[in-house]
């Protein structure tokens, strides 16, 4: 546990809060999908001397001095992150996922240009042009559902829509989507669907010769991954990496990546990079968080040690015993399981809400989060679905027999709610004992 006695001499009012915070988390269950439990090594780069100082601009080209050593630090991050992902170039400097979205798409895009990304509720997350985003307010948005019956991301339906809507910016990748995707199938339909347009363009005899490059240009579709969720997997090699098939990936450094909060963004093309590197500095954002930049320097490390795949190794199968368990229970699992960090629970058939059940799980001590599930029929913030994840369980070490007992615990709370009172003292004492086996930090 880090000390923080500097701060509780001068602000015991913060102090406490800050205590407040680390008891709630160790004593509760964290099954969030999108957090994580960093290292002590991350938390202290964060709280580092390189937090002050200002350094717009890029390594080796700054607008301000004294950016040596914050030169050296982010072109550590720079070659760490290219070097775990096989990538030829990164951008670290995203404050956050959403900005890294952002910054590709004003990259890539101009206000009004259309862009295609998957819809809220199958999976996709609020950037990919969810109506109250950036991306849902300057380009004209197409969203894509997964199937109707298998709830999987239908490929044909992407292939239809490209040549429909035409697109400047085709987005994949998900935040509540448990199986894998296949980038390699979407690249091979968008080469395609370039290499068509490419030769109407070449065969419109109306056309300048010297327009058709320009022209060309104009309606390339761009493939983005946004990979946030899965990092961690495709870090390990245990989920097909976007790289090889996307012109441009995204990111965020907190998920199961374990790292801090804050984006990235990578790509193999020297023209997109510099592009991006334009929209991140000075297009979106002001001055990087160079001690968020060294904490992700320590994080991409971390992720380059062979205990990380296993760490990943272990995410995954406590994903499949949850839902194994939950199944067993009566507790239906959206598409029959899992491949990543991830499970959505489809409680349509059942006593509780999304809403219902995540509260139910929260006065026991059992975080989640309430998820819409495609074609869902309850509002937004009540929703049929609640989305669980094993990312931060395994961080703290938790072992099967405890995901058991989780399981057990969580399929009790879809019950009657005199049921639920009647049990709730009990699943207590079994939360507490099981966070008290694994303390958050030693
Ligand atoms: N992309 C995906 C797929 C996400 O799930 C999220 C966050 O949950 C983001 C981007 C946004 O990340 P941030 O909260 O860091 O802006």
């Amino acid at each position: 546990m880090l000390y923080f006695d500097k701060v509780q001499e001068k602000d015991t009012e913060l102090y406490n809060l800050i205590l407040e915070e680390y008891n709630r988390q160790n004593s509760e269950i964290e099954l969030i999908a999108s957090e994580n439990v960093p290292s002590e090594a991350v938390l202290q780069a964060q709280a580092s001397y390189h937090t002050l100082k200002y350094a717009e601009g890029y390594p080796g080209a700054r607008y301000y001095g004294g950016c040596d050593v914050i030169d050296k630090t982010e072109q550590l991050a720079i070659d760490r992150a290219c070097k775990l992902f096989s990538c030829h170039y990164a951008n670290v400097q995203p404050h956050s996922g959403a900005n890294a979205n952002t910054a590709v798409q004003f990259a890539l895009c101009k206000p009004g240009d259309t862009i295609i990304g998957m819809s809220l509720n199958s999976g996709g997350h609020l950037t990919h042009g969810a109506k109250p985003t950036f991306s849902g307010k300057y380009f004209k948005v197409m969203q894509y559902d997964v199937d109707v019956d298998s709830y999987l991301i239908d490929y044909d339906v992407i292939k239809s829509m490209l040549y429909e809507y035409k697109p400047r910016l085709f987005i994949a990748g998900a935040s509540a989507y448990p199986r894998e995707i296949d980038f390699k199938k979407i690249r091979e339909i968008i080469d395609e669907y370039n290499k068509q347009n490419e030769a109407r363009i070449m065969a419109d005899t109306y056309l300048l010769e010297t327009d058709i490059p320009k022209v060309i240009e104009r309606e390339h579709c761009y493939f983005m991954v946004d990979m946030a969720h899965i990092a961690g997997l495709v870090a390990a090699g245990l989920h097909q990496s976007p790289i090889p098939y996307a012109d441009v990936v995204t990111s965020t450094t907190h998920k199961t990546l374990r790292g801090p909060r804050g984006g990235l963004i990578l790509t193999d093309k020297e023209d997109l990079i510099k592009k991006i590197n334009k929209a991140v500095f000075p297009g979106v954002q002001g001055g990087p968080l160079e001690n968020i930049i060294a904490a992700k320097a320590v994080c991409f490390w971390e992720a380059l040690q062979p205990e990380f795949k296993e760490y990943q190794k272990q995410v995954i199968e406590n994903a499949k015993y949850l839902a194994y368990h939950l199944q067993r229970f009566g507790i239906k699992i959206l598409t029959g399981g899992t491949d990543n960090h991830l499970l959505l629970l489809d409680l349509r058939d059942t006593c509780v809400t999304g809403k219902e059940l995540e509260e139910r799980l929260e006065s026991i001590g059992i975080i989640s989060n309430k998820n819409a599930i495609p074609f869902d029929t309850q509002n937004k913030t009540t929703t049929s679905g609640l989305r669980l994840g094993t990312a931060a369980i395994t961080s703290r070490g938790l072992k099967k027999e405890d995901i058991l007992i989780i399981a057990a615990i969580i399929a009790s709370c879809v019950v009657p709610e005199d049921e639920f009172e009647w049990q709730k003292e009990a699943m207590q004492k079994n939360v507490v004992e099981i966070a008290n086996k694994y303390p958050l930090y030693n």
